[in-house]
């Protein structure tokens, strides 16, 4: 198989438009597709300071190279990593490890927050409080682990002084997320899933992804051609995720329909433009406890800590 661009060697054959890549057009078309994901919805400013949220997997650890190698295009802005310990034995460890190595390679600033020392709560011993699933606790593990992880990305980001706060959510993990909220009706959530990074409310450091548009496979193909090393093993309490169902949906219609993510991502950029003025709606009110943004009395993280401290 030869390269598309170049007629050398291909390593990677795009399911979507029968493009094959050799290393360096893979690599290259990988950075253009951020860059102009970054441009086109004006997620950074010139002198902007960077939040990157980076967990040590394949994503994040993707992200901040490709980020990496595009900041330096523009030396008035900063990359600053923040890496979020939840608390989980036994998987979190080897992850920081990674976050940390390739962090270090590049002599980045890096901030790690703990569930634990932030919260008061690790993410093993609210499992523990709360107890077994569909007995005494609601929910599956990654509600509270997602809460808290958005409270406190957004507690560092904001302490760091960062304008962006950017996460390394590729294709399928944007696609869910808008499956998720149709299926649940919540139309108000998706109407947030801006690409834009905008001030919805004062106590948000407003976030992007720029690795929205990239595929996942083309993410694992692109550590594996520029040896970064990442965490392969998956969290304990990812069977708990109802996300699963669907994602395994996704990756199975895919397969016969290699276009289906860009085309259900395309449409939500097309929703979003129809309504666009109208997003503002539903108003955030400010939680009467931490006075973080909410739509209720409370955020969910000081709901969380009200139900953990009575117990
Ligand atoms: Fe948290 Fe769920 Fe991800 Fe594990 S799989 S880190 S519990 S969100
Ligand atoms: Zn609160």
């Amino acid at each position: 198989m030869k390269c598309t661009f170049c007629g050398n060697q291909a390593v990677y054959l795009r399911p979507y438009d029968k493009l094959s890549l050799c290393v360096q057009h893979l690599n290259e078309q990988m950075r253009k597709r951020v860059q102009k994901e970054i441009t086109k919805n004006k997620m950074f400013g010139r002198k902007d300071r960077i939040a990157l949220g980076i967990s040590g997997g394949k994503d994040s650890v993707a992200l901040l190279d490709i980020l990496h190698k595009i900041e330096k295009n523009f030396p008035e802005s900063e990359i600053v990593a923040i890496t979020i310990d939840e608390g989980i034995e036994n998987y979190r460890d080897e992850g920081l490890l990674y976050a940390k190595k390739h962090v270090s390679k590049l002599g980045l600033e890096h901030h790690i927050y703990s569930f634990e020392k932030d919260f008061g709560y690790g993410l093993d011993e609210i499992i523990r409080i709360l107890g077994e699933r569909g007995k005494k606790r609601e929910f599956g593990a990654c509600t509270y682990c997602g809460i808290l992880r958005r409270k406190l990305l957004n507690n560092a980001a904001k302490e760091i002084d960062a304008d962006v706060l950017v996460t390394a959510h590729n294709l399928e993990d944007e696609v869910e997320t808008i499956l998720l909220n149709i299926i649940r009706g919540d139309i108000q959530r998706l109407t947030r899933l801006n690409p834009k990074p905008k001030k919805i409310h004062e106590s948000l450091v407003p976030r992007a992804k720029p690795f929205r548009s990239t595929p996942q496979a083309e993410i694992v193909m692109y550590c594996v051609i520029n040896d970064l090393e990442y965490q392969e093993i998956q969290c304990p309490y990812s069977v708990e995720a109802y996300r699963g169902e669907v994602r395994e949906f996704i990756f199975k219609t895919q397969e016969k329909q290699p276009m289906l993510s860009f085309n259900i991502l395309r449409g939500q950029d097309k929703f979003l433009n129809l309504i666009e003025g109208g997003h503002t709606k539903g108003e955030l009110k400010e939680c009467e406890k931490c006075g973080e943004a909410t739509a209720g009395k409370i955020c969910k993280s000081c709901w969380l800590k009200e139900q953990l401290d009575s117990r």
